[in-house]
């Protein structure tokens, strides 16, 4: 069974909430969406082994910066792609992974 969003806002300016057509409401943190963008980059970066461990990680000036989400655009009628306030906006996120992220909020 297929749920649709039906209202999309942010809540307290530090996530994402989404109604959806059954009646759920679900919070997404905005760190979380970005964590799990679903592009071909992305999914590299996390598939890439560890840095070794003698190599000081490098944090980009972005990287510290809280992530917000600039905007929201609907893909067709099954997914949305999500700009993040780090310039990032070519992840999709299907509306069927969306439904899977994000914590329910008791309404
Ligand atoms: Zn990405």
């Amino acid at each position: 069974m297929t749920h649709n969003p039906v209202k999309l806002e942010i809540a307290d300016g530090n996530r994402l909430r989404i109604a959806w057509s059954d009646g759920q409401v679900r919070d997404y943190g905005f760190r979380e969406l970005r964590d799990r963008c679903p592009c071909a980059t992305c999914r590299e970066k996390r598939n890439a082994p560890p840095p070794s461990p003698t190599q000081l990680p490098i944090i980009s000036e972005a990287e510290i910066q809280p992530i917000r989400i600039k905007g929201m655009t609907p893909v067709g009628n099954y997914a949305y792609s999500i700009e993040f306030s780090d310039g990032h906006d070519t992840g999709i996120f299907t509306i069927e992974s969306l439904r899977e992220m994000g914590a329910e909020v008791a309404t």
